[in-house]
């Protein structure tokens, strides 16, 4: 008699921090003898995802390659909706996987919801309380709360956002972010950087400020605004380099470059691989972004955030302390920006503070999450903070490479 076939779990998703948050996972899931797993990607940011596949040794089985040229999101749910519908017909997974608040994870839970089939979700429980910011992402992931049968929820705050929508507490695992084992697994290991420019910056006295900004609310305003006070910024300070990778979006592009890219102390450049990104977060003097990711990044390595954003579903950071939400306004952003640059002592309180969002293990528990609900495993007990950086990276305030000390740190015993 043959023995009976694994449980199998398939993975979706479409765009960079969705593949960089679900890798850690995906490939424990690859590991593990008592699951399969078979991993679907969107094509929402088709290149982008392929690199971060191939950062983590990932190879998808499927690609669904939905994106065309100036598509609504309509045009885009619907054509996935689509898609997916067929796939799960066919290939009919115990789960499907989805990860945190994208079009693509939202439709992929539905589909799954159509299709009979248990959601499982990843970064679960982060609300801003705003459906209007970010959109769609705040929409997104509530729908994905309504629908999913297991809630991998990073922190604490996101377990109370659940159950305060009368979520099943039984139904909710506290992990931490796995958005943190994906750092300890680029930063343990030396990276390049291709591009000359950062490579020199990353060598030279100046001060860093990274940069990076694509939220479609800011899309109208917003994200030219930045741009302004960043350059308002280089202009009041001659020892400060922007380095700000372009969101692939047309739009961000155009709003960005005609501001900034004549500047000889702002390197403009293509999104970098994460590898690259991580090494370039820790050689940072500050960091300004409306990214979600890096808001939780950024505060594992000890860099001091300001969050160009009116709210945020991560309030965990301000709260501690490493971060600042600074708005969209060019006049309070560059305020928020040049105070920090010029107070040293202002930026070790922030790099001091504790990292809330995870200790390199939240893809082990949710492993264990999953292996539970689907009959063949136990949970581990939940992820709590600690006052200890998970991921450690020194910095002088005018970083060098041979001075750029980083190490993953060995992780705790889960027992
Ligand atoms: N990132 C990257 N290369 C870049 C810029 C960002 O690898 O040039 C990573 C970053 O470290 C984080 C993720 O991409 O893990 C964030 O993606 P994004 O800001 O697009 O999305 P969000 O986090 O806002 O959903």
């Amino acid at each position: 008699m043959s023995a009976p076939a694994s449980p199998r779990v398939m993975a979706v998703y479409g765009t960079r921090p969705e593949a960089i948050k679900t890798a850690p996972l995906v490939r424990l899931l690859q590991e593990d003898p008592r699951l399969d797993v078979t991993v679907v990607v969107t094509g929402q940011h088709p290149e982008l995802v392929e690199r971060v596949n191939a950062t983590f040794g990932i190879a998808a089985d499927h690609d669904l390659a939905v994106m065309r040229p100036g598509q609504t999101l309509h045009e885009l749910g619907a054509t996935m909706l689509s898609r997916l519908g067929a796939l799960l017909a066919q290939d009919r997974p115990d789960a499907v996987l989805v990860h945190g608040d994208t079009s693509t994870a939202a439709v992929a839970a539905l589909a799954a919801y159509y299709a009979g089939i248990p959601v499982v979700h990843l970064e679960a429980g982060l609300r801003s309380g705003d459906l209007a910011s970010p959109f769609p992402e705040e929409g997104n992931r509530r729908i994905i709360g309504r629908l999913a049968a297991l809630h991998l929820a990073p922190t604490e705050g996101a377990l109370v956002n659940l159950l305060g929508e009368d979520v099943d507490p039984e139904t909710v695992v506290v992990t931490g972010n796995t958005v943190i084992d994906a750092l300890h697994m680029t930063l343990g290991t030396p990276a390049a950087f291709a591009d000359e420019r950062i490579a020199a910056a990353v060598d030279g006295d100046q001060q860093i400020v990274l940069v990076t900004a694509h939220r479609r609310e800011a899309w109208s305003g917003g994200i030219a605004e930045v741009a302004q006070a960043l350059h308002d910024v280089l202009e009041a300070h001659g020892d400060v380099r922007v380095v700000l990778p372009l969101h692939p979006n047309p739009v961000v592009r155009g709003a960005i470059r005609p501001i900034l890219g004549d500047h000889p102390r702002a390197i403009l450049c293509e999104p970098l691989d994460y590898p690259e990104f991580s090494h370039l977060m820790a050689a940072s003097t500050v960091i300004v972004t409306d990214s979600g990711g890096v808001q939780e990044e950024a505060p594992s390595i000890g860099v001091p955030v300001l969050v160009t954003r009116d709210t945020t579903e991560r309030p965990e950071a301000i709260q501690a302390g490493a971060a600042r939400l600074v708005g969209t306004d060019r006049e309070s952003v560059a305020a928020a920006l040049s105070a920090l640059l010029d107070d040293e002592a202002a930026r070790t309180r922030m790099a001091q503070a504790p990292s809330p969002y995870g200790d390199g293990l939240a893809a082990r528990r949710a492993l264990a999450a999953i292996g539970e609900f689907l009959g063949c495993g136990q949970r581990l007990p939940g992820f709590e903070p600690s006052d200890e950086k998970p991921v450690r990276a020194r910095r002088r305030t005018a970083p060098r490479t041979d001075d750029l000390a980083i190490s993953a740190l060995p992780l705790p015993d889960l027992g």
